[in-house]
């Protein structure tokens, strides 16, 4: 039995996987956690508590999770084990079977962990705590750095999409933000910790404020009144949310960065149809062209999901000339792979997975021809550069405000500072970084 006294330095660790917003949301869980008098553990010792946050994205990110949690058990062999997430908020019965499991919390519990473990009987069998997604209503502000310099602020949660493909409004729920004034607020805080970069994520941020009367450009103009030296990213943005008004707002803005990150998902109608996308391509398309024609120098990454059921291999080939047509600089691309309780398990025909994964390469490689020109594109420029605290040794790195990556030699005194560099070579050995001059 848990009892309240003994939270006092008593040792934590945290195990997070998937996205950004979990890394946040851990983030947020270890400070509760701390205010009550937890330690986090040291290399080398034995936690009384691991927290495992996990992710259902695909079937390798459950198996993932199953491997952290048997590892962290081998690990911490008498540390009570909570599991909360994705995961856990999908399918808490698998979870609480596997060894050495004692608590088991949805995606609404997971910031009530304290309470949860008061009380807690870990003779027994794990204890399952989950809301229905309907349920869900409640908005928890999330804040965390990274292992780089950035700081990931979390605006917005759950999705009311139901895209055929995806399990995420399953496991998070109903659309929901906090309020613009209470977003700058813990933007605010973020700032005066430190951060010189925050990067807006959510699930679905264009999403912000649906239930009430504000929306994401409220929030994008009130954070650029910030009077602080700060950098804002948006993250990844549904197309048909990324509204032409915050496009020309970002023109002269001081404090968004030029850099998009929209998700394609496919460059045909008839994919995009069978995926119950929001847009067409000639919305992605226009949506491309009105950036580069604002802003030549604007960094474009474009989500890709490859062998969906239903796309055939002339669809996929007529996606990928839709891709090359478009000005963008990156992609991220993404292997379908089936998951249970989506509606585009009834589409039957299915993309064998060696076909996805040939699919996937061939993206991988259209990627990096984007990339190249891109860069290239940059070359002679002078841009302000933040250098991040991650190093090779000989070499830091930093990103331009339009997100080129840059690399010159380690400069302790430089870490989380901005300086105006002029870009030099583009060098292929070095994973194409750019070299300041
Ligand atoms: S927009 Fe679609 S893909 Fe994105 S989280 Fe919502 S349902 Fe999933």
């Amino acid at each position: 039995m848990i009892d309240n006294n003994i939270f006092h330095n008593k040792k934590v660790t945290f195990h997070t996987l998937g996205c950004k917003l979990n890394f946040a949301e851990t983030s947020a869980i270890g400070k509760k956690m701390s205010d009550e008098g937890f330690v986090k553990v040291r290399v080398g010792e034995q936690a009384d508590v691991c927290v495992i946050n996990t992710c259902s994205v695909t079937d390798t990110a459950d198996r993932k999770c199953r491997q952290a949690i048997s590892r962290l058990n081998r690990q911490h062999p008498n540390a009570i084990m909570v599991v909360t997430g994705c995961y856990a908020q999908l399918k808490p019965e698998e979870i609480s079977k596997i060894e050495g499991v004692d608590l088991v919390l949805g995606s609404n519990e997971k910031f009530s962990i304290l309470e949860y473990m008061r009380g807690l009987d870990t003779e027994k069998p794990a204890e399952i705590h989950t809301t229905k997604m309907n349920q869900i209503h409640e908005f928890k502000p999330s804040c965390s750095r990274d292992d780089r310099t950035r700081y990931f602020l979390k605006v917005q949660d759950g999705c009311d999409y139901y895209c055929t493909y995806c399990t995420i409004p399953f496991a998070r729920g109903r659309s929901r933000s906090a309020s613009v004034a209470e977003t700058v607020e813990m933007a605010l805080e973020a700032i005066n910790a430190g951060a010189k970069e925050i990067v807006l994520t959510g699930v679905n941020i264009g999403d912000f404020g649906v239930h009430t009367d504000e929306n994401f450009s409220d929030l994008v103009k009130a954070l650029d009144r910030i009077d602080r030296d700060v950098r804002f990213r948006i993250s990844s943005i549904e197309p048909n949310l990324l509204t032409d008004e915050i496009i020309e707002y970002v023109v002269h803005s001081k404090h968004i960065m030029p850099h998009f990150h929209i998700p394609l998902q496919s460059g045909t109608n008839e994919v995009l149809k069978l995926m119950k996308r929001k847009y067409d391509r000639e919305l992605f398309a226009h949506k491309v062209e009105k950036i580069k024609t604002l802003m030549p120098h604007a960094f474009i990454g474009v989500d890709v999901i490859v062998g969906v059921r239903g796309e055939t291999d002339e669809l996929f080939e007529e996606s990928c000339r839709f891709i090359n047509s478009l000005d963008i600089s990156q992609l991220h691309v993404f292997t379908y792979s089936e998951r249970a309780g989506t509606k585009m398990l009834d589409i039957e025909q299915n993309t064998p997975v060696a076909e996805r994964k040939k699919r996937s390469d061939i993206l991988h490689l259209l990627s990096d021809k984007k990339t190249k020109t891109f860069y290239e594109s940059q070359k002679g420029k002078t841009s302000p550069v933040l250098w991040e605290s991650r190093h090779n040794g000989e070499n830091m790195l930093g990103f331009t405000n339009n997100y080129v990556r840059v690399e010159r030699p380690f400069d302790k005194n430089r870490v989380n500072t901005v300086e105006e560099v002029k870009l030099g070579e583009w060098n292929e050995e070095r994973s194409a970084l750019m070299i300041t001059e």
